[in-house]
C-alpha cells in the first residue's frame, strides 16, 4: 500500500496475524509528537507491533453498542437497561447513580506495586470499580431508553451511535434525523427507510450513497434527485425510472401501480441490483477533501486509510468519526468532536487532547491507559474517574508525586513490553460476540476462544407473547396487518430468532405503506453493513483510463470502477 505523501521507513510483521505492514516517516513523526515528557525526559512511543487491522480489532472489542439487557443496578437495586448483562463480573450502577457526586472512584485507588505486571494490577482495579450502565446523555434524552453511545434523542428506540434525533428506530450512525427507520450512517434526514450513507434527504427508501434527494425509492449514488425510482448516478434529476426520463404523468402512473407488497419490494430489490450491476461505480465516496485516502470521507484534509470520517485533518487509521473538528489522531474508532493528538482509542468523544490507549472516555487531557474516565486530566491507568486529576490506579497524588511516579512506571512497562500496547483483549468487559469487533471481524465461538478472546453465552429471556408467527406467514401488505400483531412475535426468516413489533414501528409502516419486516432487527443491521464495501483499500486501476487508484472495490470484484475524473465525465 502506498501512502501518497508518506515515505515507508520500515516493513513489519504483525505479531498477531503475521501480515506485513508499513511504518512511514509521517507515522514516526506522529509517535514522536504524542510521546509524553516528564521532568524533561521524553518517553518515546515506539511503532506498533500489530498491523492496522489487528489494532482495530483489539480496540473494537471494547465497544458493545447495541446489545442491551435488563438487569439490576448494583447500588439501588432498580431494574435497569445496560450494555453489561446481568451475569457480567462488573459491578454496574445506573447512570444517574454513577454520575452523582457521592460516587467517587478514587476511593478504589491503590498503590502501585513495582514488582508486578501493570496489566495485572490494572485488571484487579477494573474488577472492583463500578461502571455506568450505558453511555448516553441520559439527562437530555426524552423517552429514548433503548439507545447507547447516544445523546439528545427524543422518542427513539434501538438507535446507536446517534445524536440529536427524533422518532427514529433501529438505526446506527444517525445524526440530526427525524423519523428515520432501519438506516445506517444517515445524517440530517427525514422519513428514510432502509437507507445507507445518506445525507440531507427526505422521504427516501431503500437508497444508498445519496445526498439532497427526496421522495424517491431505490437510488444509488444520486445527488439532488426528486421523484425518482430505481436510479443510479443521477444528478438533479426528476421523474426518472431506472435512469430513464418520464413525464410527471408517466411517473405517477407507475407509482400508482406499485402496491408495496412484501414480494413486490423484494422483486424490485433484485431488479435494481441487476440494473445497477454493470453501471460504473465511483472508486470511493469522497467529497470536498484535500488529500483523502479511504472511503466515505467528507470535508477532510490529509486523512489516510480512514473510513466514515468528517471534518477532520491529519488523521490515519480512524473510523466512524462523525463529529468534527478533529486533528492529529491515529487509530481512533468512533465519534470525535474536538479531538487532538489521540492514539489507540476506542470510543472517544468530546474535547480530548494528548491521549494514548483509552476506551469509553470523554473530556480527558494528558491521560493514558484509562477506561470510563470523564472530564479529567493527567490520569494514568484509571477506571471510572470523573472530574479529577493526577491519579494513578485511581489513587490521587500531587502534581509533583505524579510526575515522579509515572516515569518509574513507564520504565517498568518498557521492561515488561507493556509500553504502548493497547489493552489486552482480556480486559474488555464484553464478550467478543457482543461487540462491534464481531461486526467488522466476524468470528465463530471456537475462533474467538482460539484467539484468547472471550465469548458471552448469556441469552436474555424472551418476553411472553400470545403467539410466534413464522415470517413467511405474515400478510403481504401492511393494510392486512391487524393491531393484534403487537401481541405476537415474528420468527425471523433468516435466523429463526423471534422479534416483536412496537406500536411506533407499526405506525411508521402504516404511514408509509411499508410491509412489516420479516428479519430480526440485529440481522437487518448486519445485512445493511454487508451492503457496504469492506473498510479496506485495494490497489487497482480505473477501468476506463487505467490510472492506478486505491479503492474499497477489490480488483477481483465484478463491478466497473472509475476514478473520480472518469466517473464525473461519465455520470454528470
Ligand atoms: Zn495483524
Ligand atoms: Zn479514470
Amino acid at each position: 500500500m502506498s501512502f501518497k505523501n508518506e515515505k515507508i521507513v520500515e516493513e513489519k510483521k504483525c505479531r498477531d496475524c503475521s501480515a506485513i505492514f508499513h511504518v512511514t516517516d509521517k507515522d514516526l513523526e506522529f509517535y514522536d509528537k504524542i510521546s509524553p515528557t516528564y521532568n524533561g525526559t521524553k518517553f518515546s512511543v515506539p511503532a506498533p507491533t500489530m498491523c492496522p487491522k489487528c489494532r482495530q480489532q483489539y480496540r473494537l472489542i471494547h465497544q458493545n453498542m447495541s446489545n442491551l439487557y435488563w438487569r439490576t443496578c448494583d447500588l439501588s437495586g432498580d431494574r435497569i437497561l445496560s450494555c453489561f448483562h446481568p451475569e457480567s463480573s462488573r459491578e454496574v450502577y445506573k447512570q444517574e447513580n454513577w454520575w452523582w457526586d457521592e460516587f467517587d472512584a478514587t476511593k478504589y485507588g491503590r498503590d502501585y506495586d513495582p514488582s508486578r505486571w501493570f496489566f495485572e494490577q490494572f485488571n484487579e482495579l477494573l474488577q472492583t470499580v463500578p461502571v455506568p450502565s450505558m453511555f448516553t446523555n441520559f439527562t437530555e434524552d426524552v423517552n429514548s431508553d433503548f439507545t447507547n453511545y447516544a445523546g439528545f434523542d427524543k422518542n427513539c428506540y434501538f438507535i446507536f451511535h446517534a445524536d440529536m434525533n427524533e422518532d427514529c428506530c433501529f438505526a446506527t450512525g444517525l445524526k440530526k434525523c427525524k423519523r428515520c427507520f432501519d438506516s445506517l450512517n444517515v445524517f440530517e434526514c427525514e422519513n428514510t427507510y432502509e437507507c445507507i450513507n445518506v445525507k440531507k434527504s427526505y422521504d427516501l427508501k431503500y437508497s444508498q450513497d445519496c445526498q439532497n434527494c427526496s421522495e424517491s425509492w431505490f437510488l444509488r449514488d444520486c445527488f439532488g434527485c426528486k421523484n425518482c425510482f430505481g436510479c443510479i448516478g443521477l444528478q438533479n434529476a426528476q421523474y426518472h425510472i431506472f435512469n430513464e426520463e418520464k413525464t410527471k404523468e408517466e411517473y405517477e402512473k407507475f407509482m400508482e401501480k406499485f402496491s408495496w407488497d412484501f414480494s413486490q419490494i423484494e422483486n424490485m430489490k433484485n431488479k435494481f441490483e441487476t440494473f445497477t450491476a454493470d453501471k460504473p461505480r465511483k472508486f470511493a465516496q469522497v467529497l470536498q477533501n484535500e488529500n483523502a485516502m479511504g472511503d466515505h470521507i467528507f470535508d477532510c484534509r490529509d486523512v489516510v486509510s480512514c473510513f466514515d470520517i468528517q471534518e477532520s485533518r491529519d488523521m490515519k487509521y480512524c473510523e466512524r468519526i462523525y463529529n468534527g473538528p478533529n486533528e492529529d489522531c491515529m487509530d481512533v474508532d468512533q465519534y470525535g468532536l474536538r479531538l487532538k493528538r489521540a492514539y489507540l482509542w476506542s470510543a472517544l468523544w468530546d474535547d480530548a487532547e494528548q491521549i494514548i490507549s483509552c476506551a469509553s472516555c470523554y473530556g480527558i487531557v494528558n491521560t493514558y491507559y484509562s477506561m470510563f474516565t470523564f472530564y479529567s486530566q493527567d490520569c494514568f491507568w484509571c477506571v471510572g474517574i470523573k472530574n479529577s486529576d493526577y491519579c494513578i490506579l485511581n489513587k490521587k497524588y500531587t502534581k509533583e508525586e505524579y510526575e515522579k511516579l509515572v516515569p518509574k512506571i513507564i520504565e517498568k512497562m518498557k521492561e515488561d513490553s507493556e509500553w504502548w500496547e493497547f489493552f489486552p483483549a482480556s480486559l474488555s468487559p464484553f464478550g467478543y460476540n457482543e461487540t462491534i469487533a464481531n461486526e467488522y471481524y466476524t468470528l465463530n465461538k471456537s475462533e474467538v476462544l482460539e484467539k484468547w478472546f472471550t465469548w458471552s453465552d448469556y441469552q436474555p429471556p424472551f418476553p411472553k407473547v400470545d403467539k410466534i408467527i413464522p415470517a413467511d406467514k405474515l400478510p403481504e401488505n401492511i393494510s392486512d396487518i391487524p393491531d393484534d400483531i403487537l401481541n405476537w412475535a415474528i420468527e425471523c426468516k433468516d435466523t429463526k430468532k423471534p422479534f416483536r413489533i412496537t406500536k411506533q414501528e407499526l405506525d411508521f409502516y402504516r404511514r408509509y405503506k411499508l410491509p412489516v419486516p420479516r428479519i430480526h432487527p440485529d440481522k437487518r443491521h448486519l445485512d445493511r453493513m454487508a451492503m457496504r464495501n469492506p473498510r479496506e483499500l485495494f490497489e487497482r486501476t480505473c477501468d476506463k483510463c487505467k490510472k492506478d487508484i486505491q479503492s474499497t472495490y477489490s480488483p477481483k470484484r465484478s463491478e466497473t470502477v472509475y476514478c473520480e475524473e472518469c466517473y464525473n465525465k461519465e455520470v454528470y
